[in-house]
């Protein structure tokens, strides 16, 4: 526990710095004058970075599941359209390997489960990445989502390497790589145990079997609700809006607002890169005094900062647009990567978020779906 306690520090620490390593190295892949050994030996650089990123993260997961203090916003969650998001997701990284992914569904479009959206998608992640690492050559993954009596299970079938049945009762232990350590396939043994708290603590099951050489089954099953029209996650909502012209982005003028230095730079240089003006202020009051000097397109907001923190901004924002029927999009940028935060963001009155370290396509793809004109 003690070893977690520590674990769990130091990976807030190590999230500041891999902003900057992931940030950079994205932004020097991008430039033009760097030939193409320089890019591919960037891009190694980038993704080790991620994959430390994605350890951290579970580090800091596994030290809040274990220490109870996971807060989770458990809800009414349409099943179809999570699972469809998730598929669009995995698709390509599947394909990549050579894998085929299916999707089975006995369930109507609009049936619904009792979870948090954000850490459901969270544990299927883990499924799909683990029966994409533990496939073989040419195999196949399928998504079965069917209702048993009053819950919903969702299972993830591979075609892989299986699990031997003598080590089956570790394989939700953390730290536990059930031999696989030292071998080709990157883990560390912590993406199961945080599946199985998670999926627990939101009032589900999470179950498995296994034929070693042949396959295996990862289930996780939940309470089912009666069917209820328009219910819908916030992220869905936001995917589901409709935009259509595109708009040059020199006429738009953006607001960043973030008080630490090497992020301001980052984000300034990535934000000019795709071409877009960028005026930048350090705490809440400024953006609140920027805003109503000037017609900002959209505001980059980070949520933690000295003087006024963003959530606050984002209400005195929302509040001077009452009655004026302007609706400034402000979109949150945090390092506080855990649901209860999105959640905060979205209840301030922003209305979207983006997890530091920013991630460049993502960037992009949240600011053409928000500054595209009607
Ligand atoms: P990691 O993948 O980082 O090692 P996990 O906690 O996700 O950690 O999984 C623990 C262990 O369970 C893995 O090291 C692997 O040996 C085994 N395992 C997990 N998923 C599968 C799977 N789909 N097929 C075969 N083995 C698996």
């Amino acid at each position: 526990m003690q070893k977690l306690f520590f674990l769990t520090n130091v990976s807030h620490e190590l999230r500041t710095p891999l902003n900057a390593i992931l940030g950079f190295s994205q932004l020097l892949r991008m430039d033009a004058k760097l030939n193409e050994s320089c890019k591919q030996q960037v891009l190694k650089i980038e993704q080790a970075g991620r994959l430390l990123l994605d350890l951290v993260n579970d580090l800091i997961d596994l030290g809040r599941v274990e220490s109870g203090k996971l807060q989770f916003n458990v809800e009414m969650i349409a099943i179809d359209p999570l699972i469809k998001d998730m598929l669009r997701i995995f698709q390509s990284m599947a394909e990549e390997k050579g894998i085929a992914l299916t999707y089975q569904s006995d369930l109507s479009d609009i049936a619904t489960v009792r979870a948090d959206s954000a850490r459901l998608r969270q544990v299927l992640t883990n499924l799909l990445s683990n029966a994409i690492k533990y496939n073989r050559p040419h195999g196949n993954i399928t998504l079965v989502c069917q209702r048993c009596a009053n819950k919903i299970r969702i299972s993830v079938i591979d075609t892989g390497i299986g699990v031997p049945f003598h080590l089956q009762q570790r394989i939700f232990n953390s730290f536990d790589r059930l031999g696989r350590e030292g071998g080709k396939i990157e883990g560390v043994g912590i993406g199961l145990s945080i599946c199985k708290h998670i999926t627990e603590a939101m009032g589900g099951n999470i179950g498995f079997n296994s034929i070693e050489g042949e396959g295996s089954t990862f289930w996780i099953e939940f309470p089912a609700n009666q069917p209820v029209n328009n219910i819908m996650s916030h992220r869905d909502a936001s995917l589901s809006r409709e935009f259509s012209k595109p708009v040059l982005n020199t006429e738009l003028h953006l607001l960043l607002v973030e008080d630490n230095e090497i992020n301001q730079l980052l984000a300034c240089a990535i934000l000019e890169k795709i071409g877009y003006t960028v005026d930048v202020v350090e705490n809440g009051a400024k953006a609140v005094e920027a805003v109503r000097n000037k017609a900002y397109d959209l505001v980059l907001m980070d949520c933690l900062m000295p003087v006024m923190d963003g959530y606050e901004a984002t209400r005195i924002i929302r509040r001077n647009e009452t009655g004026s029927g302007k609706h400034i999009p402000i979109i949150a940028m945090t390092a506080n990567a855990m649901t209860s935060d999105r959640e905060a963001c979205l209840s301030a009155g922003m209305d979207d978020y983006l997890a530091k370290p920013i991630d460049f396509s993502q960037l992009e793809s949240t600011l053409n779906r928000w500054l595209r004109k009607n």
